[in-house]
């Protein structure tokens, strides 16, 4: 706390990223990070970029990251007018605050409307969401998911400022099919409100609504390069969605800072776009892998939640989620164990190399 922080500063609570340990030995498996390389044509399009000379970091990259926006509308068949990129999908899902959900309403409504109506957002979900909220100042309704974790699509068919949730879902791994979500799109455009799907995960095993953005004028969905393209250290993301949804975005972007994406993660992100046949194939190997251990863990025992992702959501029958974590950590494995109501038995477990999740099961065993 300092005498210079002004009242927002002061009130924020901020979002606490997994550890990224110095110590090479720790089995790292906890923040969904791709086990195997990204595409070899990412690096080659960073040093082609650089092979041109120290002349093109002299100049500040395209703000507009065009050439990335037309790998992103030719990878997804949509308009490059539909998309927009930026440092990280969470920079874009900030931008989404600050774009889209509405916060104390204007002084001139105040009477039709005295309340502000929330953002709804799963009550276990993607833990940037109430920070994102708090530094925008907006409402939230935290919606409870069932026992088993299971989303209903439906509890979201309520007044809100906007609907936001990752399919699969994080920190649970637990996808909808598009057709469980038609009825909320639907609801919400009624209601002129924005629908945000968090597709981080999507390529492990979920449907992608991109399909949809034509016929919903309100869905925009949000994807990553960190996982299933193994580029978290590029610091890439995009969104797709009708144009005048983009639109915001860019007027929040463009108020902030302009060149969001530096000219080598543009060249390294375009690049891994244009090559779906190898992030098919090591993604099929994480999936594959994810339900080998899944499979494994249950007959140990384990509670595994079913999961779409690259990562599974574990609570062991014996230990509570603090020990579990502990013990893992003794043996040389860092997972992710959020102390949070509901989920603090749990650990999230990414999805390794078949050497990395035959440690971990070889572990498991011992501990039970
Ligand atoms: N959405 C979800 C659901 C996530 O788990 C993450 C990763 N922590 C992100 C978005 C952000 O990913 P990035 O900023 O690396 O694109």
């Amino acid at each position: 706390m300092s005498v210079y922080w002004n009242r927002r500063a002061r009130g924020l609570s901020p979002y606490v990223p997994g550890e990224q340990p110095r110590d090479r030995k720790l089995i790292k498996l906890n923040t969904n990070e791709h086990p195997y390389p990204p595409s070899p044509k990412v690096a080659e399009a960073i040093t082609a970029v650089l092979a041109e000379g120290a002349e093109r970091l002299r100049r500040y990259p395209d703000p507009a990251c065009t050439e990335l926006r037309e790998a992103v509308a030719r990878r997804y068949g949509v308009g490059p007018e539909q998309v927009f990129a930026g440092n990280g999908s969470d920079e874009i899902l900030a931008f989404v605050f600050g774009a889209f959900f509405e916060g104390a309403p204007e002084p001139s409504a105040a009477s039709a409307k005295p309340d502000a109506e929330p953002v709804l957002f799963p009550d276990i979900t993607y833990s940037f969401y109430p920070v994102y909220a708090k530094l925008w100042d907006i409402p939230f309704c935290a919606v409870p998911l069932a026992e088993d974790f299971y989303l209903h699509a439906e509890d979201y068919c309520v007044p809100s400022c906007g609907v936001i949730l990752p399919n699969p879902n994080a920190p649970t791994g637990r996808a909808l099919a598009v057709r469980e979500l038609l009825p909320l799109l639907s609801y919400q455009l009624e209601n002129r409100r924005i629908v945000v799907i968090d597709e981080a995960y999507a390529a492990f095993g979920a449907e992608s609504l991109i399909p949809c953005v034509n016929e919903y004028p309100n869905l925009l969905t949000v994807h990553t390069l960190s996982k299933s393209a193994s580029l978290a250290g590029l610091r890439v993301g995009f969104a797709i969605g009708n144009e005048n949804l983009i639109e915001g975005l860019c007027r929040i972007r463009d108020s902030f800072n302009s060149y969001t994406v530096d000219r080598l993660a543009q060249a390294g992100a375009a690049a891994a776009l244009s090559d779906t046949a190898y992030y098919d194939g090591v993604n099929r190997q994480v999936a594959a892998t994810r339900d080998r251990v899944s499979a494994a863990l249950t007959g140990m025992g384990f509670i595994v939640i079913p999961s779409a992702a690259n990562f599974i959501f574990v609570r062991s029958p014996d230990m509570a989620g603090a020990d579990f974590f502990a013990r893992l950590r003794e043996r040389g494995i860092l997972v992710r164990h959020f102390n949070k109501p509901r989920i603090a038995d749990f650990l999230r477990i990414s999805i390794g190399t078949g050497g990395e999740m035959d440690a971990l099961l070889e572990e498991c065993k011992e501990l039970i």
